[in-house]
């Protein structure tokens, strides 16, 4: 139960719910799926007057074209997997919703957007989208402009939303890829404690052109190009190289109840080989 008084807003333009964001600042949320707010409403960890839903908006969909896939800002991980399967790089997210664990509740009310937003590291979306070079579409009370994903997740938690402003989407651009997804968790149904989503050149042998980009491992997502790691022909040095080199890119592992930074760092090598691996089919 949420104890706290609070004003349902139910806007029917994005003007109307820009202007109450920015009205009412850090005292409202836009609720999306709700599949974090409400429990974080519920435990009181956060305190609000204002919640905006933005289920008249019209933001809802999934449509993939020759240029890319476009996620309104309420589709849903349902909606990503009930499209048609995409080719490409774009493959990728439909991987990644594949995993997402709590069940068809979870993944019916979840949205795309919200868990851009939230950015929680312990999470899949966030290095899904930096992976695929994703853009995130913002609209304010004044303007809209658009953030490629690699900038829009600035640290844990903290992503590049300017007052008044909202998500109302995010498009994924196609390319012709090989790609393979690797998500570590403790059981079944747990949250990421390290992803890795492998982005290879269509063809051949050669990893020129490879990235890695690994989630849950740092406090945002981490973009590896594998250049320095490969020889003259493309290939990979040994398991115990990739990991020391893995290793010594990580900076300050993520650290939180589902493991601590020393396991992250220990276990990012193994997850970005298994990503690769699945990208090559091995
Ligand atoms: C049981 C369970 C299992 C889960 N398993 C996984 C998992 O395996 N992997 C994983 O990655 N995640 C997992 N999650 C988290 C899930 O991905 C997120 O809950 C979901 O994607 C968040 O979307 P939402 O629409 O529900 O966000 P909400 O709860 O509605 O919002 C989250 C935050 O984002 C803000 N927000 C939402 N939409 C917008 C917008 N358009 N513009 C601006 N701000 C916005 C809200 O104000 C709020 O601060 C799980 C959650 C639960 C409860």
């Amino acid at each position: 139960m949420i104890r706290t008084a609070l004003r349902y807003h139910f806007p029917d333009d994005l003007d109307e719910a820009t202007a109450l964001l920015h009205t009412h600042e850090e005292r409202a949320a836009v609720l999306g799926g709700g599949t974090m707010l409400v429990p974080s409403l519920t435990r009181g960890d956060r305190d609000l007057d204002h919640v905006i839903d933005l289920r008249r908006l019209g933001l809802g969909g999934v449509s993939s074209t020759a240029g890319g896939v476009r996620i309104g800002a309420s589709a849903s991980y349902a909606q990503l997997l009930a499209a048609p399967p995409f080719t490409g790089a774009t493959r990728l997210l439909q991987l990644a919703a594949e995993g997402i664990t709590g069940g068809p509740q979870i993944r019916c009310q979840g949205t795309i957007c919200g868990s851009a937003a939230y950015a929680n590291p312990s999470s899949d979306v966030p290095a899904v989208l930096v992976a695929l070079e994703a853009v995130i579409h913002l609209r304010g009370p004044e303007n809209s402009r658009t953030v490629p994903a690699e900038a829009f997740f600035l640290d844990a938690f903290t992503v590049d939303v300017r007052r008044g402003e909202l998500l109302t989407g995010v498009t994924v651009p196609t390319r012709s890829a090989r790609v393979g997804y690797y998500k570590l968790k403790l059981v079944e149904g747990s949250w990421p404690i390290a992803t890795a989503s492998a982005v290879l050149p269509d063809a051949g042998d050669s990893l020129v052109g490879a990235t890695v980009t690994l989630g849950a491992v740092s406090a945002r997502p981490l973009r590896l190009d594998l250049a320095p790691l490969l020889d003259g022909h493309g290939r990979l040095p040994t398991a115990g190289d990739i990991d020391d080199w893995v290793s010594a890119q990580l900076g300050e592992p993520w650290d939180d109840e589902l493991a601590p930074g020393d396991y992250r760092r220990m276990v990012a090598g193994v997850v970005l080989r298994r990503a690769l691996q699945r990208a090559q089919g091995i």
